[in-house]
């Protein structure tokens, strides 16, 4: 994709500090951290979020993901660290190639995702697994 920031860094048009690649990912320093060390998984090939993500990236992004957050965890002696993907704009994804942040946690460290957690209420649990399920469509074999 011609305009996109992440396949210009996949293809070192522009300057990022890369930790890992392969044929298939690479890993970067993210340009503004929630702490120094944060990280983003990049699939190389152009893909906008979760839903368009090759098959055949699965396994390379989890690896990928995996290979880096023992490095973060050795490297800066993590007791914590979160994984996450925003995807859509109300989601607060600003950078519309699907990527996976791993950023460092510290004890203390006053970083709060601030939610408003919800209750299912009469059979609403029920309700919502049934309206869900329908669409749920296993790969086929
Ligand atoms: P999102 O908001 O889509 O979940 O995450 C996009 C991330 O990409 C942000 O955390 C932002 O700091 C990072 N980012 C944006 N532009 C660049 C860039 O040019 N280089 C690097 N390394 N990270 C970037
Ligand atoms: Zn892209």
């Amino acid at each position: 994709m011609t305009n996109c920031i992440f396949c210009k860094i996949v293809s070192k048009e522009i300057p990022s500090e890369v930790l890992y690649e392969n044929d298939h990912v690479i890993a970067v320093l993210d340009i503004n951290p929630i702490h120094l060390g944060h990280a983003l998984i990049l699939p190389k090939k152009h893909c906008n979020d979760f839903l368009d993500l090759p098959e055949e990236t699965y396994h390379s992004i989890l690896q990928a993901a995996k290979i880096v957050t023992l490095a973060l965890v050795q490297s800066l002696k993590l007791e914590g660290y979160n994984l996450f993907s925003n995807n859509g704009t109300i989601a607060g994804q600003s950078v519309f190639h699907f990527h996976l942040h791993i950023t460092p946690r510290y004890r203390n460290d006053n970083i709060r995702f601030v939610l408003n957690l919800k209750e299912y209420s009469g059979g609403d649990m029920k309700k919502y697994g049934t309206m869900i399920r329908k669409f749920i469509k296993p790969p086929a074999l």
